[in-house]
């Protein structure tokens, strides 16, 4: 099968086979899936160009063979080149390989795309560092991934294409609770929950005020009469100033948090 990649004008035409594996596929049109597909281009194309021609976003990716060698997204293609494009996903063994990028970090940062608001209220409240508002648009969410390298989160994948963006999940999942683990499982990051660490509101990280403490006098007046006569243990937002207690609203967070941690592999 031919994929004309643009219409050849030049005289050096450039003749390359792709072929993308695993959870790759399911990006593509099934005509093109899980088989060999040769493109034809003039001039000077970028392996990154090349694939997200076929609708498949750089982020991604996480391996790139050039006739059996790694390469990066900036490789330019050469006549008779075989590529093989592999997701970031760890299913098959990568030892002695070089990605394409390094391994995701530590503790990762996000930003959400702004329908996934839920989503980032679950990550605020599983303790991760999320940057969200319902009013942004594409190119401020590219610049704050880039900027702060933060690991952009969307299910728009034109906006993954973005060449600023290094970081970035496809989210393939509706419902906010699968696309909360979703991003748990993507970047296995199980061990690293930390429920009721950040503020649901700002996702500011929360700082624990007791009664009677200077802190606990500057929210004191936030907080309900009825709630000061019984709770002695409160967390306030370093960010914001929002007070958190054990009320019964945290009953029905903390059965949340344990729906999550059921769902670990
Ligand atoms: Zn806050």
């Amino acid at each position: 099968m031919t994929e004309p990649l643009s219409r050849a004008d030049g005289p050096a035409i450039c003749r390359v086979t792709l072929r993308f594996y695993e959870e790759l596929n399911d990006l593509l049109r099934p005509d093109q899936r899980k088989k060999d597909i040769v493109c034809e281009f003039p001039g000077k194309r970028s392996v990154k160009d090349a694939m997200e021609s076929f609708g498949v976003p750089h982020t991604e990716v996480d391996l790139i063979l050039v006739n059996g060698v790694s390469e990066g997204f900036g490789y330019l293609l050469k006549d008779g080149d075989r590529v093989s494009i592999y997701p970031a996903f760890e299913r098959f063994d990568l030892e002695g390989i070089t990605k394409v990028r390094e391994t995701p970090l530590r503790t990762p940062r996000f930003v959400a795309d702004v329908h996934l608001g839920k989503l980032a209220r679950n990550l605020r409240l599983l303790g991760f560092d999320i940057d969200y508002r319902n009013s942004r648009d594409d190119s401020e969410l590219a610049a704050i991934a880039a900027d702060e390298k933060r690991i952009l989160l969307t299910r728009d994948r034109r906006l993954l294409m973005r060449k600023t963006v290094d970081r970035g999940i496809l989210l393939h999942q509706e419902d906010p609770f699968k696309q909360t683990l979703e991003v748990l499982d993507r970047l296995d990051l199980w061990d690293a929950l930390a429920p009721f660490s950040r503020c649901l509101a700002c996702g500011g990280p929360l700082a624990e005020a007791f009664h009677g403490s200077d802190a606990f006098a500057k929210a004191e007046p936030s907080i309900p009469p009825r709630v000061r006569s019984w709770c002695r243990e409160y967390s306030i937002c370093r960010q914001c100033g929002k007070v958190y207690w054990k009320g019964s609203h945290y009953d029905r967070l903390d059965a949340l948090v344990q729906r999550f941690r059921a769902s670990a592999p």
